[in-house]
C-alpha cells in the first residue's frame, strides 16, 4: 500500500536540514510537535543565510559548518497540525504512531513509529557515525527516548543522519549521552567552568565518531541542566568552542 503523491510530511524537529524542504511538498498536511513549529519560527532560512554570507570572523565560522549548503530563496513553510505527546496517523492505510520525546536534541523532537512494518524513523535522536549535538538537553529525556526505542518491537532504525541501524546503534548514542552527562556531572560539582570540562572531556573521550566536537553544546547543556541560573554561551560561541575542538 502507497500514498502518492505525497499527503502526509512528518517534520521531526526544527532544524533546516529536516525542514527547510517542507515548502516543496505543498498540497501536504505537514505534522510536527507545537514545540517543534515555535522553534522553526525562530530560525528561519535567512536567518542563516545571512550568517553564511557575513563577511567577518562569524561567516568564516558558519561557513565552515554551513559552507556547503545555499540557505537563499527558501519559503518558510511552518506544519499546518501540531500536536503535543501522541499523535496517530493513518497514511495511505499504514499506521503511523508520533511519539514526541523532546525536549532533548531540540525542543520538539519526534519518533514517527510503524508497528505493523516494524520499523521507527528516529530523526536526530539517533546520529549514527556521528556525535549526538544536545542543543536542548536535558540529555536524560534523550537518553530516555533511546530507552523507548531500545523497548520498541522493531526491527529496523531510521537516524536522522548516517546509515540504517538497529538497536546496537542506539546503544551506541545513548552510551555516549551517559558518558558525556556523567563526566560533566562530576567536573561541574568540581568547580570546572564549562568549557574547560569540554576540553578535558574532549581529551578523555574513547569514542571514534565523528563531528566530536559537539561535545562542547552537550557539556554546556548538562551545566544549564544541573543549575538553572548557569549563564551559558551563546550560539556562535559554541561554534567557536566546537571548531576549536576539532583544530
Ligand atoms: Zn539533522
Amino acid at each position: 500500500m502507497h500514498a502518492s503523491p505525497i499527503g502526509t510530511l512528518v517534520n521531526t524537529h526544527a532544524n533546516g536540514d529536516h525542514c527547510y524542504g517542507n515548502e516543496l511538498v505543498t498540497d501536504a498536511e505537514i505534522v510536527a510537535s507545537a514545540a517543534a513549529a515555535h522553534e522553526m519560527a525562530e530560525v528561519p532560512p535567512a536567518m542563516l543565510a545571512a550568517l553564511n554570507a557575513d563577511q567577518g570572523e562569524v561567516g568564516r565560522l558558519f561557513r565552515r559548518f554551513f559552507g556547503a549548503f545555499d540557505f537563499t530563496g527558501i519559503t518558510p513553510t511552518p506544519p499546518t497540525r501540531t500536536f503535543q505527546g501522541r499523535l496517530d496517523l493513518d497514511v495511505g492505510g499504514r499506521g503511523v504512531e508520533l511519539i514526541e520525546v523532546g525536549p532533548a536534541h531540540t525542543r520538539g523532537d519526534v519518533l514517527a513509529l510503524l508497528p505493523r512494518e516494524r520499523v521507527v524513523f528516529t530523526g536526530d535522536i539517533l546520529f549514527i557515525g556521528g556525535t549526538p549535538i544536545a542543543w536542548a538537553g536535558p540529555l536524560a529525556n534523550w537518553i530516555a527516548a533511546c530507552d523507548l526505542i531500545l523497548g520498541m518491537d522493531v526491527d529496523v532504525v531510521v537516524p536522522g543522519h548516517g546509515p540504517l541501524t538497529d538497536k546496537a546503534g542506539v546503544v551506541t548514542v545513548r552510551d555516549e549521552l551517559a558518558f558525556v552527562e556523567r563526566e560533566a556531572t562530576v567536573r561541574h560539582a568540581a568547580g570546572l567552568s564549562a568549557w574547560e570540562a569540554a576540553q578535558e572531556i574532549y581529551r578523555l573521550a574513547p569514542t571514534d565518531l565523528g563531528e566530536r566536537g559537539r561535545v562542547a553544546v552537550n557539556v554546556e547543556t548538562v551545566y544549564r541542566t544541573l543549575d538553572a541560573s548557569f549563564h551559558g554561551a551563546d550560539v556562535i560561541e559554541l561554534f567557536r568552542r566546537m571548531a576549536e575542538l576539532e583544530d
